[in-house]
């Protein structure tokens, strides 16, 4: 590996809180690790690198972020090798930095150079390397995250950012098919917004439409286009794919669709299946055809691909009131081959690791 040449400050926590988490049995994102990167920039560069324990910040009530909303994150995780569990495994971390600074580009924020989100992420992990759970289905969830970090309530770009790592061990997302409904009234997005970039108001922006659909029983929504509502976009914190006869279809993302955040779990997605020889084909994909496949069986599979859930398949979809069933398919499903074959290489059981694990 190369050498580290950056200049990072470490204070070590003097009370590990380690020995408090039941690994068999971890809630999503409440747990956090002993310590933290920060990087703060001023006067025009980053500076300051350190990792100090976990902690608070404190804040001026007229921090920029909280009014104006530029803060932007990204999310990625670590696994242990199970090869050798000394060695901690990272997927594709350099895609969220460059997927970081697309962000920041978008939300008029500066742009971090790599090496200190790589190097930073490399001296927190080795320092935290303990909180990488080693039991099924589990890992170590990475939230790099940057806000304006100016006091000041006049409407412009900050002059300050913090950027910051920290971590949370996790176990599965859903454990279940998931249900999710079309979404034909709210957006989450549109043609010229954020919708690729992932800045913190889109989630903001989606959670009431969302709530109303748990009220109805569904686990997500199905985004569609903000002009006509014809076309699906994407899930939650997932991108869609759906298996119609033997071809999978899927949105573009970036550069084609500015409105669908590029995953990275995607892009993983359809290398493997061009490797294999699926057919693929990236277009928009009307939602009349999807329900129409739904009903004449002809929609083997549909799931998610994310971070968060890796592959989610889904087992229902409600279109203006009406609840479609995804008929189980016969045999080995190309969800599971697909989960299976992309945890094996994050989990260094693969050979072939595309050069994807850090
Ligand atoms: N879409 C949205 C809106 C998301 O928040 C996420 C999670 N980052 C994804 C898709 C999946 O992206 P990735 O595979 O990079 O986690």
């Amino acid at each position: 590996m190369e050498e580290l040449a950056l200049d990072i400050k470490i204070e070590k926590t003097s009370k590990s809180n380690l020995d408090q988490v039941d690994f068999d049995n971890i809630p999503f994102g409440k747990i956090f690790s002993d310590h933290m990167f920060l990087a703060d920039y001023k006067d025009g560069k980053w500076q300051d690198l350190r990792i100090v324990p976990y902690g608070e910040f404190s804040m001026n009530p007229a921090l920029s972020a909280i009014h104006y909303g530029q803060s932007i994150f990204e999310g990625l995780k670590a696994f242990r090798n199970r090869q050798n569990q000394e060695e901690v495994l990272i997927f594709r971390p350099q895609d969220n930095a460059a997927r970081l600074n697309a962000s920041a580009k978008r939300m008029c924020m500066p742009e971090l150079p790599e090496n200190i989100f790589m190097e930073g992420l490399h001296k927190l992990i080795e320092l935290d390397k303990g909180w990488v759970p080693n039991t099924e289905g589990s890992s170590l969830y990475i939230r790099p995250f940057m806000f304006a970090a100016d006091a000041f309530l006049g409407l412009k770009p900050s002059d300050t950012y913090t950027f910051a790592i920290i971590t949370s061990p996790v176990g599965i997302y859903y454990s279940n098919p998931v249900k999710v409904k079309i979404e034909k009234e709210y957006s989450r997005t549109c043609h010229g917004g954020t919708g690729y970039a992932k800045v913190a108001g889109n989630y903001a922006a989606s959670m009431y439409p969302a709530k109303l659909a748990q009220a109805e029983g569904y686990d997500q929504l199905l985004w569609t286009d903000a002009a006509e509502h014809k076309y699906i976009e994407e899930s939650g914190t997932m991108n869609v794919m759906f298996q119609i006869n033997d071809t999978i279809v899927t949105a573009p993302t970036m550069p084609e669709e500015d409105t669908i955040l590029r995953s990275i779990t995607r892009l993983s997605v359809l290398e493997l299946l061009s490797d294999w020889g699926v057919k693929v084909e990236e277009r928009k994909i009307p939602v009349q055809e999807i329900v129409d496949a739904t009903k004449d069986g002809s929609l083997k599979e549909a799931f998610g691909t994310g971070t968060a859930v890796t592959i989610a398949p889904i087992s229902h979809i409600g279109n203006d009131g009406e609840l479609l069933e995804i008929a189980e398919v016969e045999g080995e499903k190309l969800s599971t081959k697909i989960k299976q074959h992309l945890q094996g290489m994050q989990m260094g059981e693969v050979e072939d690791n595309k050069g994807w694990i850090y």
